[in-house]
């Protein structure tokens, strides 16, 4: 069994999956996208990822031509015609086939695709060492120009911090509001550990409020330390005991350099291996069956 990917309802070969050149997903980034992990058979927090979608989609005003529970349904099925059983689902929606003018109205259709793959962010040995960063000078969109929170085609600004990582030889770069607070990095949240607290800046600073950030704030608490949704500047990750990274794509991954800085010992720390191990310990039993005991034997 080849690579899946679904285009607007059909279930086509990965090398066979195309959109036109006149979708203004592609002219002008306009849609939405969501990025989801299965781990061994289950699609972890699923619904959660679907509230984002159809959330960021009714930020910009795209109404999604399918019911939740039919996209559910439509992610399931293409993950089962892969045969994966750890993946990475890519569902995006875009305003669909307009004319070379970005005004929405031209789009009858949008455009429903649906990547299943697999997906490494970080090189393995990056994770034992602990992750190496630098503050981008690109600073984050302010929230009113384009929420940060909606999980759309634009993410020119997480891809110029990027390259700025790049530049500077490192793993990730982490980004500021245009106030200088600390927001998060290219595509992933941020954590910082301090005298038994866990920080994490609030949505409102203009974040992605990640479905990893949720499920680690969810671990910290029951691990009995504070969990704060704190506002805070470099100062205070410069300082820290302990910072680390969470993404559907990253997990959690510790931080141990930032800005040519070493955050403390400079090694992971052991809330961010505690908070690791209870995430991997999480992600093996919980999620969304991928196969039933019916889809199963239809499989046969
Ligand atoms: N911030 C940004 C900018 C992202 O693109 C992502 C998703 N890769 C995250 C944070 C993490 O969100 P999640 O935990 O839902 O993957």
């Amino acid at each position: 069994m080849g690579l899946v990917t679904y285009v607007n309802g059909a279930f086509v070969p990965k090398d066979e999956a195309k959109i036109s050149v006149y979708d203004h997903g592609y002219l002008y980034g306009d849609g939405v996208f969501e990025g989801i992990r299965a781990y061994d058979g289950r699609i972890f927090r699923l619904d959660a990822h679907l509230d984002r979608l159809y959330e960021s989609a009714q930020y910009v005003m795209l109404e999604i031509p399918l019911t939740k529970k039919a996209f559910a349904e439509a992610i399931l099925e293409t993950v089962r015609r892969t045969g994966l059983k750890d993946a990475y689902i890519r569902p995006v929606v875009s305003r669909g086939v307009g004319d070379l003018g970005l005004d929405p109205r031209k789009c009858s259709t949008p455009t429903v695709v649906i990547i299943v793959d697999t997906i490494q962010l970080y090189p393995k040995e990056a994770y034992a060492r602990g992750l190496r960063t630098v503050t981008a000078t690109t600073r984050k969109i302010r929230p009113d120009a384009l929420a940060p929170q909606a999980k759309t085609l634009n993410y020119l600004n997480n891809i110029l911090a990027r390259l700025e990582a790049n530049r500077a030889g490192v793993d990730e770069a982490l980004m500021l509001s245009s106030e200088g607070y600390v927001c998060e990095c290219s595509a992933d949240n941020i954590f910082l550990v301090r005298r038994n607290e866990v920080w994490t800046p609030p949505p409102h600073l203009g974040i992605l409020k990640g479905i990893t950030r949720d499920t680690v704030m969810e671990l910290v608490r029951s691990l009995g330390i504070q969990m704060l949704e704190q506002v805070f500047t470099l100062h205070d990750v410069y300082t820290a005991d302990e910072c680390f990274l969470t993404g559907t794509g990253a997990e959690v991954g510790a931080v141990v350099e930032v800005d040519s800085r070493r955050i403390a010992e400079g090694i992971p720390g052991e809330v961010t291996q505690r908070l690791l191990r209870a995430f991997r310990e999480l992600v093996a039993v919980q999620g969304t069956p991928i196969y039933t005991p019916a889809t199963a034997e239809r499989g046969r």
